[in-house]
């Protein structure tokens, strides 16, 4: 189980840095290279003057998030909230700052986000490893304390009731690549390329002037189903196959439907968001993965400043207009959703 989601976190990485190069025929300085935090691989293609020292601060940030934001980790600011005991506890100025946006993507998301799922998403042994079906009684006690709403920020100061415990892991990676990505433009850098478990988010344009192009992984198989062209953008995907487990031959994955927290089963197997920022295609891909295709194509046209890529579990494929022309094959089978 642990063995074949590492075969697929590689496989993701893998697709990205296959597809972009690592060699650089301008003559600029490259760099690439990955290691392990929040729970996954992550990867940097990074191109110009200083880039390792360029890469080495964006990592460097990435780890800083990690032990700011890990659920897992008591002395994290999210473990100091939720080992509180309904107390609180003062954080950093910039997780209270994430906690409201997280707050107020799950409100945008009508419920179908929600970041105080923290409890049922142990139970299933998600963060723990150690799989099991939660029983139903156990499932119900802990569902009536998932609440976003109930999380009170007042400054700095987080507080959630007893038994209600935060978690941001729908968002963190997201947030960490935007924060890379900012990181390595301030060292001066104009094009890269960083893969946080098959988030990828790319600066500028590849070396030679031409957009990044972006594997979107097959739920179904080791590769990827279209190729998407791209520059200055958010590519995110939730899927099935991320992280799951399997018990009586049925597959049971870690995003769970705040309706009945069992894993979210409405239809979609993966769904990838396109856009300008991390935190928000992060937040919206979970999200959309949970609502279903209907609610999602609503949450499309309400929106207008993301792109979306839906594998349902029939194989089919829905795409919002946009992604037409990120497209790097054109595909007659996709069913486009316009905005009218
Ligand atoms: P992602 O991989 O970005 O789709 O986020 C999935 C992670 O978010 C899971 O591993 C859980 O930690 C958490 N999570 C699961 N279901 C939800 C949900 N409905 N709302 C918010 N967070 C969730
Ligand atoms: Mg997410």
């Amino acid at each position: 189980m642990e063995a074949k989601n590492i075969i697929k976190i590689f496989a993701a990485a893998f697709t990205v840095l296959t597809l972009t190069g690592c060699s650089n025929k301008q003559g600029e300085a490259s760099y690439t290279g990955g290691f392990f935090a929040m729970d996954t691989y992550i990867s940097a293609t990074v191109y110009g003057e200083g880039v390792e020292a360029a890469a080495k601060s964006a990592k460097e940030e990435i780890l800083r998030l990690e032990s700011l934001l890990s659920v897992t980790d008591a002395n994290s600011d999210i473990g100091k909230i939720n080992g509180s005991g309904g107390k609180g506890a003062e954080v950093s100025e910039e997780t209270a700052e994430l906690i409201g946006y997280a707050g107020e993507m799950c409100e945008k998301s009508g419920g179908s986000l929600d970041i105080t799922m923290y409890p049922i998403v142990r139970e299933w042994g998600f963060t723990t490893g150690e799989y099991k079906i939660p029983d139903s009684s156990t499932l119900t006690a802990l569902l009536s304390k998932v609440d976003y709403k109930s999380i009170k920020i007042d400054g700095n100061y987080i507080a959630v009731p007893q038994d209600v415990m935060i978690d941001l892991g729908a968002v963190t990676k997201g947030y960490a690549g935007d924060k890379a990505i900012r990181i390595l433009k301030e060292n001066g850098i104009t094009s890269g390329l960083v893969n946080l478990g098959g988030n990828v988010q790319v600066l500028g344009r590849k070396p030679d002037g031409t957009d990044w192009s972006i594997g979107v992984q097959d739920p179904f198989g080791e590769g990827y189903f279209c190729v998407l062209n791209v520059h200055d953008k958010a590519v995110v995907t939730s899927g099935n196959y991320e992280r799951y487990f399997e018990e009586n031959g049925k597959s049971y994955w870690h995003i769970i439907d705040p309706a009945d927290g069992f894993p979210a089963d409405n239809g979609i197997v993966s769904a990838t968001v396109i856009g300008d920022s991390g935190a928000y295609c992060d937040a919206l891909s979970t999200a959309l993965f949970v609502m279903g295709k209907e609610k999602a194509e609503r949450l499309w046209r309400d929106s207008g400043d993301f792109e979306m890529i839906l594998v349902l579990e029939d194989g089919s494929v829905v795409i919002s207009e946009g992604v037409t022309k990120m497209l790097a094959e054109e595909n007659e089978k996709f069913e486009v959703i316009g905005r009218k």
